[in-house]
């Protein structure tokens, strides 16, 4: 076992989570249930950025992309673990200051951030803000004028790397809705339009590449494509970039189909992106930019969980058997998006051999609401706790209440004691901002 070993199975056979049985959990807190390892996500926290300390003498930021996984608690985490965030939204960057996030660490991200968005964002002293857009540097430009203030930006490039992953999740293609091209000039011509506002200071750049990334290859050729970008523009404009965010997209284990990676393997990545944009820096003769890297998937992805309860159990013979669980889509939409695969295994029978494939049915009234494809299983009974596994990333942050089922609460789980961090809904929560309008009424 390695110290990322964050589910193990106990003596009764069940599944442990961060040292808490799930069978306890699930009896405690009931399912849905999204079950968070905290040690587990400070481990992947601290991973990066001491690998930015060691490798390259801390002249950087590991900011935790919050859309994986957004609540208070997670802001509050990454708070004490002295890591940056990237927002995508009013919605998050709120919830980052309401868990006492410190606006400064905080880096604005999206391809068409809404006026009210920039505004709160102003008004709130974010950080930085990565311009995705002409509209988006013209606006920003007026409202830091406006407010009397200077406002530090990057500007998002698309370096055109294509990494082997869902076409959904790769970023970074010319076709990409993301980013300014730099093969085609695109992000020279950005570049000097920012350069021109008064109230906008460019620091410098972003790329992403895309998500579940396991090549190394990938990411170090993105990171030269922008270093040379950069030593280019210098050339042109005489501008000299001093920030490099080189993005996220660190892959994790879903099934074994994927590679279960070490700490030491997440710090081999950094390491090898570091030596790249060092290579580079000296190669074209500038000064070494200050790195941000952005994981989100790879911080929260293994560290959650998600238990469920057995329901009703139907066998179509010699065609499918479903076994349908007490979540679905509203709770994990991954395989109705994008067919992602997971693993799945009875929590409460954990120790026990698995005699036969079945597919996990959601309960939303939805054909296409499923969780996982013939996967083996023991052979289930209502009521047993079923556990899917690395549910941490884009899982409760794409959740919804289609069918006005319940947005499952969430625990977090630290020294095998858990506490909520996020709440069960009630019926009451899902009618809150419903309105009669007056002639309606009986
Ligand atoms: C989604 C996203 C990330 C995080 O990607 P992961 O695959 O979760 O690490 C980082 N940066 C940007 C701009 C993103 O859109």
């Amino acid at each position: 076992m390695n110290e990322r070993e964050t589910l193990k199975i106990n003596r009764l056979g069940h599944l442990e989570i961060g040292g808490a049985d799930t069978v306890d959990l699930a009896k405690e807190f009931g399912t849905p249930l999204y079950v968070f390892d905290e040690a587990h996500i400070r481990n992947m926290m601290r991973v990066y950025k001491t690998t930015i300390e060691k490798e390259y003498d801390g002249n950087g930021l590991v900011l935790y992309a919050s859309k994986a996984f957004s609540c208070e608690a997670v802001y509050a985490i990454a708070r004490e673990e002295g890591i940056g965030v990237d927002v995508v939204s009013g919605g998050e960057f709120y919830t980052a200051l309401k868990a006492g996030f410190p606006a400064d660490k905080a880096y604005m991200h999206g391809n068409n951030k809404l006026v009210r968005e920039l505004e709160f964002a102003l008004d709130n002293g974010i950080g930085n803000i990565v311009i995705d857009s002409y509209r988006e540097a013209d606006i920003l430009n007026d409202l830091a004028k406006k407010r009397g203030i200077k406002q530090n930006v990057l500007i998002r490039t698309n370096p055109g790397v294509e990494a082997h992953t869902h076409a959904f999740v790769q970023t970074a293609r010319t076709d990409s809705k993301f980013g300014f091209s730099i093969g085609d000039g695109a992000a020279e011509d950005i570049t000097r339009h920012v350069l021109s506002k008064e109230n906008l200071v460019l620091k410098g750049y972003h790329c992403h590449i895309g998500s579940q990334i396991f090549e190394k290859q990938s990411f170090i050729i993105a990171a030269e494509k922008v270093m040379d970008f950069i030593a280019s523009i210098k050339q042109k404009l005489g501008f000299e970039a001093c920030v490099l965010n080189i993005g996220g997209g660190f892959g994790v284990w879903y099934t074994d189909e994927d590679p279960k990676l070490k700490l030491s393997d997440y710090a081999d990545y950094l390491k090898a992106l570091i030596g790249a944009v060092k290579t580079k820096a000296a190669e074209h003769g500038l000064n070494k930019p200050y790195l941000l890297i952005e994981p989100g998937r790879s911080i929260v992805g293994e560290a959650g969980i998600t238990l469920y309860t057995v329901g009703a159990i139907k066998d179509i013979k010699g065609i499918k058997k479903y076994v349908a669980i007490d979540g679905g889509m509203f709770d994990n939409p991954r395989y109705a998006l994008y067919q992602s695969k997971y693993t799945v295994l009875l929590a409460d029978r954990a120790g026990e051999e698995c005699t036969e494939k079945v597919t996990i049915a959601g309960k939303c009234c939805e054909s296409g609401d499923i969780i996982a494809v013939d996967v083996p299983l023991p052979e289930a009974e209502s009521g047993n706790i079923l556990a899917v596994l690395t549910t941490g990333a884009y899982n409760y942050s794409m959740a919804s209440n289609y069918n006005r089922n319940f947005i499952p609460a969430a625990v977090l789980v630290n020294d095998g004691k858990a506490e909520y961090i996020v709440k069960p809904q009630t019926y009451e929560d899902l009618i809150r901002n419903d309105v009669i309008p007056e002639r309606l009424k009986k």
